[in-house]
């Protein structure tokens, strides 16, 4: 009784500080910063230049085929190298647009933004989520976390969790070694560049035990750093590690069957 009343209490509370937000935060262009009308994400020059990703894609990697090979069709590269997650979904292509928009979540603060964001998951989500238990990020290295201010996954995740009522963990991983950045390395460089790169954060394994993880970063490229984070994860146990980005790298014609 007392906490359904207190439950009652915060939902309503919650709704008055949206609607507060409201007020004191206009809306703005997710991509650009323009005001837009209430509850629009992007404005329509940046809503032209984003590239939604939609089906058909490889059921596995979820980049996208360029003919429609069925329900559940998997890539030639994903059935030849099964990767360590069991599906990854990218809301948007990496593409300037997509750029410009995750750059700008990433340097400008704009901390409000990822309710936004976490929509776009959920949606790409929607067949993942309902079996998942838990919502980690993929972990930035301490002393990157300092320069940036904020882990943009981490709070890509942590409004994810709210979004689709799941456990947030924060800490599942750890990045124990700075890597290099990914920009300009080839896919082996890359793959090299974050082996070993992370290990289970204290307490994890019982928690990830025959669990469905959703890991959440904000871009994939070649796919190598969420596969070293999947592979931590079903070494530890986890029944099942599934991917949620905003962008991706799609490969020039798509993935092919
Ligand atoms: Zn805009």
């Amino acid at each position: 009784m007392q906490t359904s009343r207190i439950m009652h209490w915060t939902a309503a509370a919650r709704r008055g500080l949206s609607r507060f937000a409201d007020i004191a935060l206009p809306p703005l262009c997710l991509g650009c910063g323009r005001g837009v009308s209430a509850h629009a994400a992007l404005c329509g020059d940046c809503w032209a230049g984003i590239d939604f990703i939609e089906r058909p894609f490889c059921a596995v990697t979820g980049i996208p085929f360029p003919y429609d090979a069925g329900d559940g069709a998997v890539s030639a590269a994903a059935v030849a190298y099964p990767p360590a997650y069991a599906r990854a979904r990218a809301a948007m292509r990496y593409s300037d647009g997509a750029a410009r928009i995750i750059h700008r979540f990433k340097y400008s603060d704009r901390m409000e933004s990822a309710p936004a964001f976490a929509r776009w998951l959920a949606r790409i989500g929607s067949d993942i989520l309902p079996q998942a238990d838990m919502v980690a990020p993929v972990p930035l290295h301490k002393r990157r976390l300092f320069s940036r201010r904020f882990n943009q996954s981490a709070e890509l995740a942590r409004a994810l969790a709210r979004n689709a009522g799941l456990a947030y963990q924060p800490e599942l991983l750890a990045r124990v070694r700075a890597t290099r950045p990914q920009v300009g390395l080839s896919g082996d460089q890359r793959r090299r560049n974050v082996a070993g790169a992370f290990r289970l954060g204290p307490g994890a394994q019982a928690l990830v035990r025959d669990r469905h993880v959703v890991l959440v970063d904000d871009v994939m490229t070649t796919g190598a750093t969420a596969e070293a984070c999947a592979k931590v994860l079903v070494q530890a146990g986890a029944a099942e590690v599934s991917v949620l980005c905003l962008a991706r790298v799609v490969p020039a014609g798509g993935a092919s069957i």
